[in-house]
């Protein structure tokens, strides 16, 4: 089976096939261990195995690459040209097995929130702390000075741009 798929695409879905430690998650943790959180990876007892867990806060913290969870309205959401068919049906069984994992987690009590990797490639940062004060882990009007700090965003900048410009 052959796509049709941009040099960008591919590497999008490699990123995503690779599984574990995709760059976006890393950076996501880059960011939450300068924060000072405590956290574990890819917990296998718990709904389609959340990238972060936060068991003292119980949360969990999807980080969700675009083009296989299908970000709604995201450029990076893409579809084969080829197979089409398969590819619309795959999608679909993703998107669903996303929504029943949430649902199950919140049933069980968990706070739940996804983090995009389009948005982590556009300011990770931000991306990251959206969804810590949409969890409630950390309140809007609380400074986290270092984070605020140019100092980090470039750093982190630095670290993971290098490597996505070679990907593409
Ligand atoms: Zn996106």
């Amino acid at each position: 089976m052959i796509d049709r798929l941009t040099k960008e695409q591919r590497s999008w879905n490699m990123s995503r096939i690779r599984g574990k430690n995709t760059k976006p998650e890393l950076m996501v943790r880059t960011i939450l261990h300068r924060m000072g959180f405590r956290f574990r990876l890819n917990r296998k007892d718990l709904p389609g195995k959340p990238d972060i867990v936060f068991p003292k806060y119980k949360t969990v913290l999807f980080v969700h690459g675009c083009y296989w969870h299908r970000h709604h309205n995201c450029k990076n959401a893409t579809t084969p040209t080829r197979n089409r068919e398969f590819w619309i049906a795959k999608f679909a069984d993703t998107k669903e097995r996303d929504k029943r994992n949430q649902a199950d987690l919140k049933k069980m009590g968990w706070i739940v929130q996804v983090i995009w990797e389009c948005h982590i490639r556009k300011d990770p940062v931000l991306a990251v702390t959206n969804a810590l004060i949409d969890a409630g882990l950390i309140d809007e009007d609380e400074p986290y000075p270092e984070l605020q700090s140019d100092t980090l965003q470039s750093r982190v900048k630095e670290r993971f741009d290098a490597t996505w410009s070679k990907e593409k």
